[in-house]
């Protein structure tokens, strides 16, 4: 059996959530790099290099799981600079909080656990806002939207990084067959849990594409939003500001 989240309730859902990155957690970092080949890396140092983040900036770090965006994000910000890590889910946390202090980077980071639908910051706090692989999993998106441009500061900019629709049908093709025969054999093998990467399969062919996304940023108040593909649309980078 396979979690069928199109005929669950949305408070189900979020539990369900929750579980499959509590029975993910250790296992993945590991498992970003069997199904992505590695690219994730490059994915993510992309994400921050285009970023236009700052010496001195402010930034939260959404969904930010096991921490891989806030230790790209740390030199950047400096010493001057503040990153929170905002994770629903504990495990998460706690694995990337014990990854950040073995590689001793502990300072200026701060580690919430929070619902990326309700923050629990004031209005103009950051400035910038970074989600990268943890939209899709939230279940009212256009909350989350407008929530984080609330707590962005007039200027501030958020950064979406997250799966999206491939441009290509050949490789549209090839990318299927990865994710619904390879990637759930991969979670069965390493991570003994098929049922969570067959969960991650679906949740990436249902995230609204590279023009939805933008048009729901630009509703929840988003200007000058940019979108950006990597590998082909595998995945993509929006960018918006708050004006
Ligand atoms: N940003 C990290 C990265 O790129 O490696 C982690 C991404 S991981 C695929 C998705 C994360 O989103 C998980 O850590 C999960 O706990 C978190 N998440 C799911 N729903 C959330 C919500 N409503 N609010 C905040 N975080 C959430």
């Amino acid at each position: 059996t396979h979690f069928g989240f199109r005929d669950v309730p949305v408070g189900e859902k979020q539990k369900l959530v929750g579980q499959v990155f509590t029975s993910v957690a250790r296992s993945y970092d590991l498992m970003n790099d069997l199904m992505s080949f590695g690219v994730h890396r490059l994915w993510k140092r992309h994400f921050v290099a285009i970023s236009g983040i700052r010496r001195g900036d402010r930034v939260l770090d959404l969904a930010g799981g096991t921490g891989d965006i806030a230790a790209l994000l740390r030199p950047v910000v400096g010493k001057d600079g503040e990153i929170v890590v905002g994770d629903i889910n504990a495990s998460m946390l706690q694995v990337g909080r014990d990854r950040m202090t073995d590689r001793g980077l502990v300072e200026g980071l701060r580690w919430s656990q929070l619902n990326a639908e309700c923050l629990p910051f004031p209005d103009n706090s950051f400035d910038a806002v970074t989600m990268a692989f943890g939209l899709r999993n939230v279940t009212d998106k256009d909350k989350a939207l407008a929530d984080i441009c609330r707590v962005l500061k007039p200027g501030g900019r958020a950064l979406v990084l997250e799966f999206s629709r491939v441009q290509n049908e050949a490789f549209g093709k090839l990318y299927d067959f990865h994710s619904f025969n390879i990637l759930p054999k991969l979670g069965k093998l390493f991570a003994g849990d098929a049922d969570s990467y067959q969960y991650l399969a679906e949740s990436i062919r249902k995230h609204p594409d590279q023009a939805t996304l933008k048009g729901m940023m630009e509703r929840a108040g988003f200007g000058k939003v940019e979108v950006r593909n990597l590998t082909n649309g595998i995945v993509a980078i929006h960018k918006g500001w708050k004006l």
